[in-house]
């Protein structure tokens, strides 16, 4: 007879669970790693860093077999945790893990309850930036040290927890108070219904984070022009991406997400807008041009990237500032505020480069 491996203690995975996180949560109880535990079970391995697909998306069956038996559960117990059940473009997902945010408060909420944290199915949705049921923003960095780094499984005395994997702190919302992030909620629910919808607003969701990001021939991307405070620290990943919001940080999809709910009509401009009329205009521009330019697309794409940067002379840019400085545009933008300054000067010099 073959002699069955078996996992002594294994939590049943939660509804809304990610197939990763209850794999995780379950290795954390032998001090090992899911990968690890696929090799004991005698599984060909599936790697953890570059298989989104293989893990969470579509999952490798030959693994969702091996564990369902190692734990007692049903194989199609553990396949209904895929993502691709549920009827969402792959492309709406955030792939990697990093990039992702979790709720403290429900983590909390785990915590109260007597169970293991556990990583929800909806916080990789690219829109997910803060909690629905909580109203907060998702985190991805330690609130102790600061670091950036994948929160890890570690099994405590009360249960797997999510610690910071530099200070080993338990990520917990106890004793802090965010403020409710009421209109980030209002651009997620209203971009979480377009992408369930898959209709017209879909395609307009996704056509305004590819105007967002796209690489300008001159200067930054439109997402530097909007007078948000955009986050430091590391650059985001390629702009050049077909669906940018499924591989950016969480700091970047945070900044993103209004501007991209308003430009695709989906919220209604604000009084004092995120998005200044100038890049409305150009959104429309843009999605004229873009039916148009699919087909050449990454001949020029190729083209500009061997190219390199195509600066002009020193001399020209001089030129271009004094024109910018003695126009009556420039002196008339109101001296007090920053950030209206900031816009007018990202309007001038767009319409300078591109010798408007
Ligand atoms: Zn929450
Ligand atoms: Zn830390």
């Amino acid at each position: 007879m073959r002699h069955v491996r078996l996992l002594p203690v294994a939590p049943r995975p939660c509804k809304d669970e990610l197939l990763t996180s209850w794999q995780c949560r379950i290795a954390s109880r032998y001090s090992s790693t899911p990968p690890k535990i696929l090799a004991w079970l005698g599984g060909r391995s599936v790697s953890m860093r570059d298989s989104f697909e293989a893990r969470d998306f579509r999952p490798d069956q030959d693994m969702t077999w091996r564990w369902a038996r190692a734990c007692r559960l049903k194989e199609r117990d553990l396949q209904r945790l895929a993502l691709s059940n549920l009827e969402r473009p792959e492309d709406c997902y955030v792939r990697n893990p990093l990039q992702r945010g979790v709720c403290a408060v429900c983590l909390d909420d785990d915590a109260e309850q007597g169970g293991d944290h556990y990583c929800r199915r909806s916080w990789a949705h690219v829109e997910a930036v803060a909690c629905l049921k909580h109203g907060v923003g998702l985190q991805s960095a330690c609130q102790r040290c600061f670091r950036v780094g994948l929160f890890q499984f570690q099994f405590l005395s009360d249960g797997a927890r999510l610690v910071c994997p530099w200070c080993a702190t338990v990520i917990s919302e106890r004793g802090r108070r965010q403020p409710r992030q009421s209109r980030m909620l209002e651009s997620m629910s209203a971009i979480g219904r377009a992408i369930d919808g898959k209709g017209v607003q879909l395609d307009e969701v996704m056509a305004a984070c590819r105007f967002l990001w796209a690489a300008q021939p001159h200067g930054s991307p439109y997402i530097a022009y909007l007078g948000i405070s955009l986050p430091y620290g590391r650059l985001p990943p390629s702009p050049r991406a077909s669906a940018p919001l499924s591989t950016l940080p969480l700091a970047w999809r945070a900044a993103s997400i209004e501007a991209m709910a308003e430009l695709a009509a989906l919220l209604e401009p604000r009084a004092v807008g995120t998005v200044p009329p100038f890049l409305h205009e150009a959104f429309r521009k843009f999605r004229r041009g873009e039916g148009q330019q699919a087909a050449e697309e990454p001949a020029a794409a190729a083209q500009a990237e061997s190219a390199g940067l195509k600066l002009r002379s020193d001399g020209d840019y001089r030129r271009l500032a004094l024109q910018i400085l003695n126009s009556q545009a420039w002196k008339t933008t109101p001296a007090n505020s920053r950030r209206k300054k900031n816009r007018a000067i990202g309007r001038l010099m767009n319409r300078a480069l591109s010798g408007g």
